[in-house]
């Protein structure tokens, strides 16, 4: 069957940087070591080499309109929180999404993309795993996606633990594919 896929990048954005690259980062995601920002920017740019659209969803926070009263204020409208990290490989042609809860595929914009351009495919990676990675992903899914695919070494989670957790309840529970990058870009036959 023909595929219409594209790539989907969750929250790379300074707000969840880990402190070490930037020291204004409110929650920091550590995991997202030198290796899972390699695999980030290998499955990007095989994307690109792939004629996949690359697609952005960054958090963006009004005060006091966060995900939930338990959230640490982050990602504040116009801050330079919500930009994307500076590591991460953005080509000129990929389309940047806000969001304002866990669930990406919450913002209309992305859902009229996706209508116009007859996606049926999904690669899903960024941060963090067990939020807002997976609850897109959820998201896509009670729209009627089916083909959804979660990179899980290019994903991380604000709480490690956290990552493996989801990883193996969307793995026990068969709700996702779940790939590694290297699979990913070494199949041929994904399409
Ligand atoms: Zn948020």
């Amino acid at each position: 069957m023909y595929k219409e896929t594209i790539l989907i990048v969750i929250d790379l954005i300074n707000a969840f940087s880990p402190i070490e690259l930037y020291k204004l980062s409110e929650m920091p995601v550590e995991q997202l070591d030198l290796k899972r920002r390699k695999n980030i920017n290998n499955v990007i740019n095989w994307a690109q080499k792939n004629h996949i659209l690359t697609t952005f969803i960054c958090d963006s926070h009004f005060p006091n309109q966060f995900e939930n009263s338990k959230e640490i204020p982050h990602a504040l409208v116009g801050s330079e929180q919500t930009q994307i990290m500076s590591w991460v490989n953005v080509p000129k042609d990929s389309k940047i999404f806000q969001k304002h809860t866990y669930n990406g595929s919450k913002n209309e914009e992305f859902i009229k993309l996706l209508k116009d351009h007859h996606v049926n495919s999904f690669i899903i990676l960024g941060t963090s795993t067990g939020a807002c990675v997976y609850k897109t992903a959820t998201g896509l899914k009670k729209k009627g996606f089916q083909d959804i695919c979660i990179v899980e070494d290019a994903c991380a989670d604000y709480f490690p633990d956290r990552h493996y957790l989801t990883i193996n309840k969307i793995l026990g529970d068969k709700l996702f594919n779940i790939v590694f990058s290297n699979e990913l870009i070494m199949n041929n036959n994904f399409f």
